[in-house]
């Protein structure tokens, strides 16, 4: 019970921090009492001031508290919109405090100007901040950007506004409130840019861009008041508008629903361009400098915006040679692992083949022998079975280990398959087989194998050779293994824990052989009940050098996620060779995430807005890197699809429905189910109900509806319990949603 009063209490005290209608009174009351001062007349200016600073405390409290509910795109600007109330707040009652104790104009003036520079500098900084996250260079270029900005609007406001007038009010204790507008000008590119960058924009982020341009017009109303005099009225409107904006931002934070924006005008296309205005506008001005005679002012111009510029292509081309460093890293990472296991290190099945074709093609030019050995773990299963899979992992690991010690210099081992291995053995005849095999076979009867918690477990190898010339009945690495294959059939018939050689003769008609050869379709093979290690030739490609895909069902090893894909596929009638590219884009569809820096990937806070922009290159990298293997071309497009969102709010590209490829969508599906399903450094897993609930409620938005469906009937089956998180979820979001399960 006291568990459950103290969840109520929670639950209250967050209602109370959600409720917007007193926030919403004190404005209304603001705004009235601003009115009436103006109706009443009574002494307007101390009336207004009071409610400008009431409202900018309680947009600072407002965007306190809306920190908490702000996305993280957008988190350091809310953290620092409190401080830069707080700062115009003080700014504003430190000038009038300063009037009542009788300070010089000037001081009071060059104090709060100094106090407003420094609040929108703070906020600046906040959206600088989001834009670079902690990239020195990006850092650089949003310092570029932001004097490119400043020069373009401080030159003009200077000669056309400032430069006439200052002579006659002299103070230079003005000048800090008369730069104030260019530094709010900056800030309003800055946070504009940044809610460009951001992967979701809310409206609340266009209201604070909207605040921004109430303050910018308040500064410039300041610095008019100040050179020609006049009514603060319009001032304190303005002024006034800044902090109610902020207000009515704050408290559609977190609840105000996203913008959905053109794909074609991106951050990097909005950063340009405002550039590109800036760099415009600067030398516009220069050149009216020039016409009007003044060379010093259209110099000062042209050699900033020259310098800004040089700066400009340094940094960025720093930053290209980076990109390109990574790029070119991530390839040869990209290029080991085509031709590694990353389980064991040693050679993959694809580098194998590969290579057992170059040494065929030699024997048939040297007629030197050459010999394969097709090792198998015994009882493997059981390890797994009693010690769990990474136990058995491990065990695979040390298996490497000891077949590498056993082998000769030049010969090769490669993982071919869960716990099958193959070593390669250049010019080895029958008798070099047998040496080779028998040593191998004994480095795993000499000792047990070390388990964890001081356990030991005795693995044995069963282990079928072949070679050519006279084993195998054709020259090609298929027929070669083959035989090998049905050696090893022999030596585990035969009770495990040795090794066979393979005869002449055997391989074109003799009964195991031939039967696996001639079973193309791999269903039949497990269909037919035999016993996995039979599968081999099931999964091996028709066409050479292809990667091998098993389809569904064909192993038990398969990663779950290209399983999913490839039942998916069939459940929607895709063709085998569509499940195929299904099952492959799973397993490859990240393969773009390797070109991003470490950092990125092993961040546990929240990604900048930069860092956020890289990692939505992701898909169109992935695609990059997979159509530089030819075999994987035809997976590209799926992998440049696969965060693309069924209602077009997905990325790179914005497609929608039926625009995506039906693999992608599905291929979207199996990732979110596995995202939602494992443990990642931003969110606990959710249980298989709250997933299917998930994915239920995507239907239509997230997910194509008809995907949802197939991959879900290929679940555990347990609906009663998506039905109730569904209701669970719909319930607290207020919305009925439709039940077809
Ligand atoms: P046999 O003596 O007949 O070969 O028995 P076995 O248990 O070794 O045979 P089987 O081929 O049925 O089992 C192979 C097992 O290897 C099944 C699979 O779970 C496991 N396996 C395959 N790849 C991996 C892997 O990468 N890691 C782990 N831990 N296990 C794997
Ligand atoms: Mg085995
Ligand atoms: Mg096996």
């Amino acid at each position: 019970m006291g568990e459950g009063s103290m969840q109520l209490g929670e639950e209250i005290r967050a209602d109370r921090r959600e409720v917007s209608l007193p926030v919403a009174g004190i404005v209304l009351l603001l705004v009235l009492a601003y009115v009436l001062s103006f109706w009443l007349a009574l002494n307007g200016s101390i009336l207004r001031e009071g409610v400008l600073l009431g409202a900018l405390g309680l947009a600072g409290c407002s965007a306190a508290l809306a920190v908490r509910r702000a996305p993280r795109s957008a988190r350091a600007i809310w953290v620092a919109l409190p401080v830069f109330c707080l700062l115009l707040a003080a700014g504003e009652s430190g000038r009038l405090l300063a009037g009542h104790l009788d300070a010089s104009t000037g001081e009071r003036w060059l104090s709060a100007g100094a106090l407003t520079l420094g609040a929108y500098s703070l906020l600046a900084l906040a959206a600088l901040r989001l834009l670079a996250g902690s990239s020195l260079i990006a850092w650089s270029l949003g310092l570029i950007d932001s004097a490119m900005v400043a020069l373009a609007v401080s030159a003009p406001w200077y000669a056309m506004y400032i430069s006439p007038r200052i002579n006659d009010h002299g103070g230079s204790a003005l000048l800090p409130q008369l730069v104030v507008p260019v530094a709010a000008a900056v800030t309003l590119v800055l946070v504009w840019l940044s809610s460009r960058a951001a992967p979701k924009a809310e409206i609340s982020q266009f209201i604070l861009v909207a605040a921004i341009g109430a303050g910018f017009i308040g500064a410039v109303f300041v610095s008019r008041h100040l050179l020609e005099g006049g009514s603060m009225a319009p001032v304190h409107g303005a002024l006034l508008a800044s902090p109610l904006l902020i207000v009515v931002a704050a408290e559609l934070t977190g609840r105000s629903a996203s913008v959905r924006r053109s794909s074609r005008f991106s951050f990097g296309m909005a950063r340009m361009a405002v550039v590109f205005v800036a760099f415009a506008v600067s030398l516009t001005y220069a050149g009216l400098a020039f016409r009007r005679g003044e060379q010093l002012g259209g110099f000062v111009i042209t050699s900033s915006v020259s310098v800004l510029l040089v700066f400009r292509l340094l940094v960025h081309s720093l930053e290209r040679h980076h990109h390109s460093v990574r790029l070119e890293e991530a390839l040869h990472e990209q290029e080991q692992l085509a031709v590694m296991d990353s389980l064991t290190g040693l050679y993959n099945r694809r580098f194998l083949d590969a290579e057992l074709q170059l040494e065929l093609d030699r024997s048939a030019r040297s007629h030197a022998p050459v010999g394969v050995l097709l090792c198998d773990l015994d009882h493997f299963k059981q390890i797994n079975d009693e010690h769990g899979h990474l136990v058995g992992d491990s065990v695979l690991r040390e298996v490497a280990r000891r077949l590498l010690n056993a082998v000769r210099n030049g010969d090769l081992v490669a993982r071919y398959g869960g716990e099958e291995f193959v070593v390669l053995l250049p010019g080895g005849g029958k008798e070099k087989l047998r040496e080779i095999g028998e040593r191998c076979r004994r480095a795993f009867e000499v000792a047990p194998f070390q388990l964890p918690q001081n356990e030991e477990a005795l693995v044995t190898i069963s282990i079928g050779g072949a070679c050519w010339p006279g084993d195998a009945n054709t020259h090609t690495p298929r027929g070669l293994v083959g035989a090998a294959d049905a050696a090893l059939y022999r030596a585990k018939a035969a009770g495990r824990n040795r090794i066979c050689l393979g005869d002449a003769g055997e391989g074109e008609g003799a009964g195991p052989l031939s039967m696996r050869e001639t079973s193309s379709a791999p269903e039949q093979v497990v269909q037919s009940g035999a016993e996995p290690w039979l599968d081999l030739s099931s999964l091996r490609s028709e066409v050479p050098g292809e990667e091998i895909v098993p389809l569904v069902g064909s192993r038990d090893d398969v990663v779950p996620m290209e399983r999913w894909a490839a039942l998916v596929a069939r459940e929607l009638g895709l063709d085998e060779a569509a499940q195929r590219r299904c099952s492959l884009a799973a397993r490859y569809h990240d393969v773009g995430k390797s070109t991003l820096p470490k950092e990125i990937l092993s961040k546990d806070g929240p990604l900048s807005i930069l860092e956020w922009e890289l990692v939505k290159e992701h898909p169109e990298m992935g695609a990059t890197l997979v159509e530089l293997a030819p075999e994987l071309a035809g997976i590209a497009r799926i992998i440049r699809e696969h965060h693309e969102r069924y209602d077009g709010r997905g990325y790179p590209r914005g497609k929608k429905n039926e625009e995506i490829s039906t693999e992608a969508r599905i291929v979207a599906c199996c990732d979110a189910w596995e995202a939602m399903r494992s443990e990642r450094a931003y969110a606990a897993a959710r249980t298989a109900s709250e997933a299917r609930a998930e994915l239920l409620a995507g239907r239509g938005t997230q997910f194509d509806p008809e995907v949802v469906r197939a991959f879900l009937m290929f679940d555990e089956g347990d609906f009663e319990g998506a039905t109730k998180a569904l209701d669970d979820l719909s319930a607290r979001a207020g919305i009925r949603l439709p039940k077809e399960y």
